[in-house]
């Protein structure tokens, strides 16, 4: 049912006046206001039913949310009697405060502890989509970039300790201990008392102001500051992106990510919520505190939202996790006609532009449930789907493609142990073979091949293992102290030992032994050994005697509480190792990895998993190897959570859209990106396997000990040419012969194997040249190795520039900022791309994905749309 609204228009002060007033003029000319005051603000037009300016229906004067309230056929089924989302138009001539919004969980505590500034106890994730060119602040930096803006307006360093000024130099250097550092630097500004922070922003400003050449920041410094003298958001524009969105281009801001909002008109849709945290550049209260906590203060790289472009030419626009709204943005010349897509939910429509007739088609032939039939005008059964973002579509069958095959796999792996040895009740008396009219040699290939079923079930079902976990044994120990990155992963570290350590003590073995030490042997050996690997783990590997026990008349009842006991003992020790490290552990993911583990061991692929090399915040990396070689498995860590700050690589990547994805694709996307540079012989590891979430490549390192990381590795004995391999083997040939830019490199994913030669690891996030923000991942990652190369002394270094220069055959000026000349680049060369490159880099990346996926493997995960 269509219905037209009356809405309302809020007159913040920030707002522009009058017939200046994008918002005004859009509610005068909709019948929605009586007339425009020109010296009065139309800050913002509203259109939902939150209290602060709900919208009412003409027809007969209800208000909308009474309406809905009391119409349930008149929403979807998931829709709870009142409209999820807000809609606005702003106007906006004075910066708005800074500000950040709650998250669901937040908004009800902040909400139930201070209703007067938290009006109600929702999130407010919210697009702004610009109109006109639409100037904001909005997301931290990248954090090396903070730590030079520290340094050039170094004035701020007055509030700051002496340790924290130290630590200026460290911001951007790695992961989550930089977001700590911005915190504690952040926090410590903001918290200083007004007066002082008054002289400091003054004196900034004011120096500044004096400058002849000013640039692009110092004018925004200069321009906050002449709104709010004084005021701590004049130092915004040094920690947060400023940036201008030109007309039709969108920014979407997650909770707890800051921003502000500066000029300009624009869409903005948001959850149903008024809450706001305040961060500056307002004379009202700031509550400082919920706000330096809340904050992400991780990198924003991408503060630009891209939406999908549906086949009609209209845009989409579907922020990730958000449930509430979507907004359609649809175009036409005169006198084109646009059929909306049918919806479950409620709607509202507004026109920008020009006047087109709105119409409810063939409501004639309704019947009185109005969603029965398409609302817009199809009937029942020729309903069409949802529109669903063709990424959308794209991510959800390439994760069925992929899962199904796995998933059915292990099904009949798992039913053929359980078939063979599940119900064993019966069997006590029978022999497990019949050896009647068989050679002695028969029988004992027979017994083999039993013996190694035997031990799929005692690893596979009753989840005891063969494989024996060493901790630590394959550590780079000696040449590495602890740092502060493994510190924290106590958790991690003991839940892959759990995950892959379990011994009976030989005590409770024996104990448990019913018919005592073992007296018959049995004709399994090495020399009748058909397959591999079940003699070694048999005799000094499985935690459970069984191949001592096993005779001729194996008694499977005896066998199957042997293995129960296994599992409950396992369990018992490990309930006692989570009271200990306060660790805990998902066992039905263990479960899957143990048993990927012993397929692989089954194929042969490898004879032992020994060892755990490291645990780093994603993953743990095991020993493996057979008898020729060694091989390193990375498990990607299974709790999704976990993947939060690296957001940052994957917003418009279709892969991310669905979360289930994310484990899966990152073991491929380092499969494949490893694949990519050992086919052009790049120092690293070769990829070997990956099946879920679990890779498996080749080990670097000697005779069982890992190779050190570079941050690990005694330096006094530094060599030039070492670092000289960094650039001319690693950096320069990932970009001009693999198309790649690492996006993490550092000094911890850089290894030095032996024989002094560095080699490269961890390239999951590795992004193809395609990315829309390659260069700015490559900045950071130059910055990482040359302030690491100049923290170890090393002489005789290039400048960023120079390296940038040399890896991409760009030609950046020396002294000017980098990222800067680089942002400019980007902006200035976007268009030379294919339109569809530009709109959907997510797209083009799964497209050449799918391509060396299926150059690779012959199979393509995604089938065409269409
Ligand atoms: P994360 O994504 O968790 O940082 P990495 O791939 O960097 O994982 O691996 C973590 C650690 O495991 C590395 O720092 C390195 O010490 C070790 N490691 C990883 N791959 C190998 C390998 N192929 N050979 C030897 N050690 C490795
Ligand atoms: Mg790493």
């Amino acid at each position: 049912m269509l219905l037209k609204l009356k809405c309302t228009v809020n007159n913040y002060a920030w707002g522009a006046k009058g017939e200046a007033s994008m918002a005004g003029s859009l509610a005068l000319d909709g019948g929605h206001i009586p007339n425009l005051d020109k010296d009065k603000p139309y800050a913002e037009f509203w259109v939902g039913t939150h209290a602060n300016g709900p919208a009412h229906v003409i027809e007969n004067g209800i208000a909308l949310k009474q309406l809905l309230a009391t119409s349930p056929n008149l929403q979807g089924k998931h829709e709870n009697g009142k409209l999820s989302f807000l809609f606005k138009v702003l106007s906006v001539v004075a910066p708005l405060s800074i500000q950040i919004h709650p998250t669901k969980e937040q908004g009800k505590i902040l909400h139930a502890k201070d209703p007067k500034n938290y009006p109600d106890d929702n999130h407010k994730p919210e697009i702004a989509i610009a109109l006109t060119e639409f100037e904001l602040l909005s997301g931290f930096r990248q954090h090396s970039q903070i730590s030079e803006y520290l340094k050039l307006y170094s004035e701020i360093q007055e509030l700051l300790t002496e340790e924290e000024k130290g630590q200026i130099d460290n911001l951007g250097s790695y992961g989550e201990s930089s977001s700590q550092v911005l915190k504690q630097i952040f926090s410590r500004i903001w918290r200083t008392p007004k007066e002082q922070l008054q002289i400091v922003v003054d004196k900034l400003a004011r120096r500044i102001q004096g400058q002849e050449n000013k640039s692009a920041l110092d004018e925004i410094i200069v321009y906050l500051f002449t709104m709010y003298p004084g005021d701590v958001g004049v130092f915004a524009p040094i920690f947060l992106n400023y940036f201008k969105l030109q007309p039709g281009e969108a920014t979407f801001l997650e909770p707890n990510m800051p921003h502000a909002y500066l000029k300009g008109d624009c869409v903005e849709c948001m959850a149903d919520s008024d809450n706001t945290i305040r961060a500056g550049l307002t004379p009202k209260y700031i509550d400082v505190e919920s706000l330096v906590e809340m904050l992400n203060y991780n990198e924003t790289l991408l503060p630009k939202y891209i939406p999908n472009e549906l086949e009609d030419g209209s845009l989409l626009f579907t922020p990730r996790g958000i449930e509430e709204f979507w907004v359609q943005e649809v175009k036409g010349p005169a006198g084109s006609i646009y059929q909306l897509p049918y919806s479950e939910s409620c709607s509202v429509l507004t026109v920008l532009y020009g006047k087109p007739s709105i119409s409810q088609a063939e409501m004639a032939n309704c019947d009185n449930n109005p969603w029965k039939k398409n609302a817009w005008g199809k009937k029942e059964g020729e309903v069409e789907e949802p529109i669903v973002s063709f990424v959308d579509v794209m991510s959800e069958e390439f994760i069925e493609d992929m899962s199904l095959q796995e998933k059915l796999e292990d099904e009949r792996y798992i039913k053929h142990i359980e078939q063979v040895y599940g119900d064993s009740s019966t069997s006590e008396e029978q022999l497990p073979i019949n050896t009647e009219g068989m050679t002695d040699e028969e029988v004992a290939l027979a017994l083999q091949r039993q013996f190694d079923r035997e031990y799929d079930v005692a690893l596979a079902v009753a989840t005891s293992s063969s494989i024996h976990i060493a901790p630590d044994r394959y550590h780079p120990k000696t040449l590495q102290e602890t740092d502060s990155e493994d510190e924290d992963d106590d958790a991690l570290r003991q839940a892959a030992t759990n995950m892959l350590y379990a011994k009976l003590d030989a005590d409770d073995a024996a104990r448990l032994r019913p018919e005592g030490p073992s007296t018959s042997r049995t004709k399994h050996d090495t020399g009748v050994s058909g397959r591999r690997n079940a003699d070694k783990t048999f005799n000094d590997r499985n935690p459970l005697p069984t191949g001592d026990m096993v005779n001729d008349k194996l008694n499977n009842k005896v066998y199957n509480r042997l293995m129960a006991f296994g599992k409950s003992e396992t369990k018992r020790q490990m309930r006692h190792k989570d009271k200990e490290e306060k660790a805990t552990m998902d066992t039905s993911v263990d479960s899957d990895t143990r048993l990927l583990l012993l397929k692989w061991i089954n194929q042969g692929v490898f004879d032992s998993v020994d060892g755990i090399i490291a645990t780093g915040k994603e993953s743990a990396v095991l020993h493996a190897q057979n008898s020729v070689t060694s091989f390193a498995i990375k498990v990607y860590k299974t709790t999704l959570s976990e993947f939060k700050n690296r957001s940052e690589y994957v917003k418009d990547d279709f892969r991310f859209k669905n979360p289930r994805a994310v484990l899966k694709i990152w073991a491929e996307r380092e499969h494949m990106n490893l694949s990519r540079m050992a086919k052009k012989h790049l120092p690293c590891p070769q990829p070997i396997e990956v099946r879920k979430n679990i890779l498996v490549m080749s080990f670097i390192g000697d005779s069982g000990l890992a190779a050190p990381r570079l941050k690990n590795v005694d330096w006094d004995f530094f060599i030039d040419e070492e670092m000289k391999e960094v650039y001319d083997q690693i950096m320069i040939r990932m970009y001009k012969e693999c198309d790649l830019v690492h996006a993490d490199l550092s000094e911890f994913n850089l290894l030095l194997a032996p024989g002094n030669k560095v080699h490269v690891i961890d390239v999951s996030q590795a992004m193809d040249l395609s990315h829309p923000r390659c260069l700015q991942f490559l900045t950071r990652d130059i910055h990482n190795i040359l302030s690491f190369f100049n923290k170890i002394g090393s002489p005789n270094l290039p400048t960023n520039v120079t390296l940038f220069n040399m890896i991409t055959d760009l030609e950046m000026v020396e002294n000017e900022d980098l990222l800067v000349q680089v942002e400019q680049f980007s902006e200035e060369n976007r268009s030379v791309d294919l339109r569809h490159d530009k709109s959907r880099p997510a797209d083009m990346e799964l497209k050449k994905y799918n391509e060396e996926k299926k150059a690779n493997r012959g199979v393509s995960p995604a089938r065409e749309y269409n």
